[in-house]
């Protein structure tokens, strides 16, 4: 392998900033990790750049830098926008960074960073089609194609979070109510608080998600109810990825991708909904964990 560069990713998140360099294989050279400067714009930029700096200095070469955020650049004006650390909306990120590090930074969004993580060196790995979908306190889902972010004018590629649940059924409509507005969403049914609330209306009782997922496992009958429901939908929503995307592998991360018994009965249930006589697409868990967004960020600087 002749690709020696040394590849940096950072996390930028709302509670903390992460950085990794990883070899020309994805081997781990160093990982570190500070808490977020709170709401001062320019005091992030500087943690930023201070990381890049210190782990070029410790490991004695510069190295290409990608960044995951919580948000997304607007092509149009190039500013951060949807992002959790509101100081960073409406701001130039990339070229701030790009002058304060002297070199060319690319940014996506998280979810982008974890599809393209799971499949660069994760678990869909040497996937031609990767549709990676987070499945957590929200849901936010991203492609890549043969090893490249898919990165439309809009930069939404693979946001099905809020579209409506497919086919949906009379008590599933107009579905519960969601923080953008609408409701009924992908992400009011599938992510932790969607089975959260599903359990509620189902039982009259509050639970958290692994402790449904905990007391389905030993029987308790409402709560393996509410496990079938989540598949169900989880499979519906999934139906429609692969009809429109035909993804080799659909790879799940967040807090739901914990729950094991999703990656044999989710596909069982899919082919139901897939406009195909067989369906060959994969459902993968994730191989790096919490990791992957990270990583992802330091992947943006891939084979090319
Ligand atoms: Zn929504």
């Amino acid at each position: 392998m002749d690709d020696k560069r040394l590849r940096l990713g950072i996390d930028l998140g709302g509670t903390k900033i992460e950085i990794v360099a990883l070899d020309a294989r994805g081997g781990l050279l160093l990982r570190r990790r500070i808490p977020t400067p709170q709401g001062d714009y320019r005091a992030t930029l500087a943690a930023v750049a201070s990381l890049v700096r210190a782990a070029e200095q410790e490991l004695g070469a510069e190295g290409s830098v990608g960044i995951g955020t919580p948000g997304s650049i607007s092509r149009a004006t190039g500013l951060l926008r949807g992002c959790n650390s509101v100081c960073l909306n409406g701001q130039p990120l990339r070229r701030d960074l790009e002058g304060l590090l002297g070199r060319e930074v690319r940014i996506t969004n998280d979810a982008n960073c974890f599809a393209l993580s799971e499949a660069s060196d994760g678990a869909a790995a040497g996937a031609d089609v990767v549709f990676g979908a987070i499945l957590g306190t929200g849901v936010g889902a991203g492609i890549v194609v043969r090893g490249r972010v898919l990165d439309g004018p809009n930069a939404i590629a693979g946001e099905w979070g809020h579209n409506p649940l497919p086919w949906p059924k009379d008590d599933e409509r107009p579905g519960p109510p969601c923080f953008c507005g609408k409701s009924g969403c992908i992400e009011t049914f599938v992510s932790g608080p969607g089975l959260e609330g599903d359990f509620l209306r189902a039982t009259g009782a509050r639970a958290k998600s692994p402790d449904i997922v905990a007391r389905a496992a030993s029987g308790e009958t409402p709560c393996v109810r509410a496990l079938e429901r989540y598949e169900e939908r989880l499979a519906r929503a999934l139906a429609h990825v692969i009809n429109l995307l035909d993804p080799d592998v659909i790879v799940v991360g967040g807090g739901m991708s914990n729950i094991a018994q999703l990656y044999a009965n989710v596909p069982q249930r899919w082919s139901a909904w897939v406009f195909s006589d067989r369906v060959d697409t994969r459902l993968l868990r994730n191989a790096h964990g919490d990791s992957s967004g990270v990583r992802g960020a330091a992947w943006l600087w891939g084979a090319g």
